[in-house]
């Protein structure tokens, strides 16, 4: 009697777990099973940095991460199309829209750190982006990142880079004292270093240019990087299976080509230069 009784909840829970899988929706154990399932993702993207996650009006965002987004999503679906629903991931809810399933998987901008490790499960990296800053054209006496010192640099929330000017390594790198102006996100960082209330915005490389080409002659790149930006895919902690597909298709981006075409896309006119090959990949965690 005991074990037919087992056997027929069995049973009912594979059936349940089965008409689940079939209506989509949250009953999906990792991002992978989704995308295959259901064929819908909810990405998380920058909607405020241009040229690599910029929203603008009701049309879809647009830039180098939500392009990497689109060619991994696809890749995890075994090269089928797949719905994907655009979310905001601001540095500052990163961790949490993870944590609490808002997005199934995350390209903002995103470095790898030693204090993000536990809370999220890293892809990649995809890229490697560098710090460098930046300084309004007609600037005078900011002409290194040691210079930083004493200065006014903006502090937007949730982000690292204030961190690797006033703090030691691993996480931060030059331990400089610094004067932090808080910011909500980049783009409201660069109105303030436009409107005098900054005297230096620094952060990656990829997410400073963007914002220079949009108004040309108003800014200047210091040109001095001196970190290494490892842009992960954000995933829920522990999810190794999405992580390892996410892998696969981040080293086929750039063996087939696309990473070159994305960044000639998005970032051809700078002058930047990018390496030819994949960054070499973390290992899931
Ligand atoms: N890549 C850095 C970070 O993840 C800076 C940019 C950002 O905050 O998105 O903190």
């Amino acid at each position: 009697m005991q074990i037919r009784r087992t056997g027929a909840v069995f049973a009912m829970a594979a059936m349940a777990a089965g008409l689940a899988a079939c209506g989509g929706g949250d009953s999906y154990t990792n991002a992978l099973e989704k995308v295959k399932g259901a064929k819908e993702i909810t990405v998380g993207t920058k909607w405020d940095q241009p040229s690599i996650g910029l929203k603008k009006g009701t049309a879809d965002p647009e830039g180098f991460d939500v392009d990497v987004a689109k060619y991994v999503v696809k890749e995890l679906a075994g090269g089928q199309d797949v719905k994907i629903t655009w979310k905001e991931a601001p540095s500052s809810n990163r961790e949490a829209l993870l944590q609490n399933g808002t997005v199934d998987i995350i390209f903002a901008t995103y470095s790898i750190t030693e204090a993000r490790k536990p809370k999220v499960t890293f892809g990649g990296p995809y890229i490697i982006a560098h710090q460098d800053t930046m300084v309004r054209a007609d600037a005078a006496g900011i002409a290194k990142a040691t210079d930083l010192k004493d200065k006014r640099i903006c502090q937007a929330q949730g982000s690292n880079s204030y961190k690797r000017i006033t703090d030691p390594p691993p996480d931060g790198k030059l331990g400089l004292p610094a004067k932090l102006v808080g910011a909500s996100n980049y783009s409201e960082c660069v109105q303030k270093l436009s409107g005098g209330n900054l005297d230096a915005v620094t952060t990656d490389n990829l997410i400073l240019a963007g914002f220079s080409a949009q108004e040309p002659g108003k800014y200047k790149l210091l040109n001095d990087p001196f970190t290494d930006e490892k842009y992960g895919v954000g995933l829920k902690k522990g999810d190794k299976a999405t992580c390892e597909a996410v892998n696969a298709a981040i080293t086929k981006m750039w063996q087939d080509g696309t990473a070159k075409q994305l960044l000639e896309k998005w970032y051809g006119k700078t002058g930047m230069e990018f390496p030819t090959s994949a960054p070499p990949a973390e290992g899931c965690a």
